[in-house]
């Protein structure tokens, strides 16, 4: 029995997805032009797809599971699960007008043409907010439509904003955010369960190390308590003696987003000779 899993086959996503699935301890080839292969090690076999496709060949069951952006899970309105958002692939489906237009909120939409390739998601969203505008469903270049005059605003995915500018346009509203996220098929059986479980158990280890990090340092003894209270790690630290007799080697786990903070904060305790060094899988 192996579970198929739909990924993009290239793209913003492919990369990501593929080295998740390594993280995962999962090995299978991924030359170039393969649109199948199965994995050596893992009851998984892996199809390559454009990620417009995936949500209906995970609702079809064609594939069990798949990777693909909320955007367009939001966008197919297909009966799939997210089972797990990835934490990668982030950006934003936003409003864009161009720059030298006044904007005076969602209320200066009324009456305009917005070009877009998520019409349902901008639908839902306009009339939430009871804004009458004419959309305008288009498969590509969205950015360029109010420049060559088919709209006076787009709907499009924003990541840095940078595509926007150089089209001398100005993001005005994020309708939603997004990112990658496991979708499945809400009707597996028992046994595909258990094999999504397992490949959710080692992406959630493979997150969370990848947003951690091991620390390893030396400090004065006086200063021990004060230390373990800013790195508490999973259980506890490891404390090691030194052959110098008033200090300790502290062991512990760091998270990123306070990394700097508590540097700063271990040198003003006396810390030195400070080590980080990366987690290659975290479990708790
Ligand atoms: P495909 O050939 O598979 O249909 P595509 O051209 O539709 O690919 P990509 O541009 O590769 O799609 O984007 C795939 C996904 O990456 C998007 O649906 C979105 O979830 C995510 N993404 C992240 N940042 C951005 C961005 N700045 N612009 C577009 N998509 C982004
Ligand atoms: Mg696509």
């Amino acid at each position: 029995m192996r579970l198929k899993i739909a990924i993009q086959k290239s793209g913003r996503l492919y990369e990501e997805s593929v080295k998740l699935l390594k993280e995962c301890g999962i090995d299978f080839n991924n030359s170039m032009n393969k649109l199948r292969t199965e994995a050596t090690n893992f009851p998984l076999e892996i199809l390559f797809l454009r990620d417009d496709d995936i949500p209906q060949y995970v609702a079809d069951k064609v594939a069990a599971i798949g990777i693909v952006g909320e955007n367009v899970i939001a966008e197919k309105k297909q009966k799939v699960k997210i089972m797990e958002q990835l934490g990668f692939g982030k950006c934003r489906l936003s409003i864009a007008v161009p720059k030298d237009k006044k904007y005076e909120g969602l209320k200066s939409l009324n009456g305009k043409r917005i070009a877009t390739s998520y019409s349902h998601v901008l639908t839902a969203f306009l009339k939430k907010n009871k804004i009458k505008a004419e959309i305008h469903d288009i498969s590509g270049s969205v950015e360029i439509a109010p420049g060559i005059g088919l709209a006076e605003a787009i709907c499009d995915l924003v990541s840095s904003g940078s595509t926007l500018f150089s089209n001398g346009l100005k993001e005005v509203e994020t309708v939603m955010k997004s990112e990658a996220a496991l979708i499945a098929n809400p009707g597996l059986n028992r046994q595909e369960r258990e094999i999504v479980d397992k490949l959710i158990f080692r992406m959630r280890a493979a997150k969370k190390a990848r947003k951690n990090k091991y620390i390893l340092l030396n400090a004065p003894r006086k200063n021990l308590n004060k230390i373990i209270s800013l790195i508490p790690g999973m259980k506890s630290p490891t404390v090691l003696p030194l052959a110098e007799k008033d200090w300790c080697s502290i062991h512990s786990v760091i998270h990123e987003d306070e990394f700097w903070e508590v540097i700063e904060k271990l040198k003003e305790y006396g810390a030195q000779g400070i080590l980080v060094v990366p987690i290659e899988k975290m479990v708790i």
